[in-house]
């Protein structure tokens, strides 16, 4: 189980500057640069996935060319226009500041309906799904599945993609919400925009590296317990962002011993 961490940042120009940037995180860094006009924004990604940004800014006798808060998709390293202010009366002071938020993934990123999933652990064994989609434990109101498997199973793709982010560098897990930031992870983003996430994975247990591409089947990690978790078990769920930088999960199906796919039921053990 895993919330959404966004990161918040403020930056303030002062008035005058000509061309300025300011860098975030190695994600993506905003340039503005100033004419008599106004000034214009412009956002470059460092990053070759995509992410999804939302800009709002405060601003005196300025108006923004694009209605704000401004939400985004960046997919590519190619600078893109973000929105251009103009000076409402020339000759009086004029002042902005701007606050970005962000998260990794596509904007309403469309699940490919055709395809289905891999069980994302090695064929010949079956592990029983703890708890399914909507589950009373912690999944209300989300596609995630958990399976049990015991602390160091290796944790299999269940789909080919991008690997986008990990952490294994945390070695606590329990019961207890205060532990819900604090699971290791690995994140793959497919073809399509939507993103898998892998999670509760062994302290130091992630096998892959962020600008990796994967391929289904391939050993990505060994399952733990790390975060909030009631016993060692594999979380997994594939999301889209939002408008309002959410992860929306998805209902996929897997494949299974005999089944091409299907959606897969709490207490009821799968193998393939
Ligand atoms: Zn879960």
């Amino acid at each position: 189980m895993l919330l959404p961490v966004l990161v918040l940042l403020l930056a303030t120009l002062p008035a005058g500057a000509d061309v300025d940037e300011e860098c975030f995180e190695d994600t993506f860094c905003i340039e503005t640069s100033e004419s008599d006009e106004g000034i214009a924004l412009t956002v470059r990604p460092l990053v070759a996935w995509d992410i999804t940004l939302r800009v709002d800014m405060e601003l005196t006798n300025l108006t923004p060319s694009r209605q704000l808060p401004l939400v985004v998709g960046l997919g590519s390293r190619l600078p893109e226009s973000l929105l251009d202010l103009s000076i409402e009366e020339p000759g009086l002071p004029w002042s902005f500041s701007f606050t970005f938020e962000w998260i990794t993934g596509r904007l309403n990123a469309q699940h490919a309906r055709s395809v289905t999933y891999a069980l994302p652990y090695d064929p010949g064994t079956a592990r029983t799904v703890g708890q399914g989609f909507n589950g009373a434990i912690s999944h209300q109101g989300k596609f995630a599945i958990d399976w049990d498997m015991p602390i160091g199973t290796p944790v299999r793709a269940a789909r080919s993609g991008l690997v986008v982010a990990t952490e294994d560098g945390y070695r606590q897990g329990g019961n207890d919400p205060s532990l819900k930031s604090r699971a290791n992870y690995v994140r793959i983003r497919h073809d399509d925009g939507t993103i898998g996430n892998y999670v509760h994975m062994s302290p130091g247990g992630v096998r892959v590296r962020v600008g990796e591409r994967v391929r289904e089947g391939a050993v990505i990690g060994l399952s733990g317990n790390t975060g909030f978790s009631t016993g060692p078990h594999l979380h997994f769920e594939v999301y889209a962002i939002t408008k309002n930088l959410e992860r929306r999960t998805i209902p996929v199906e897997f494949r299974t011993r005999g089944r091409s796919a299907q959606i897969l039921q709490e207490g009821r053990a799968y193998g393939h």
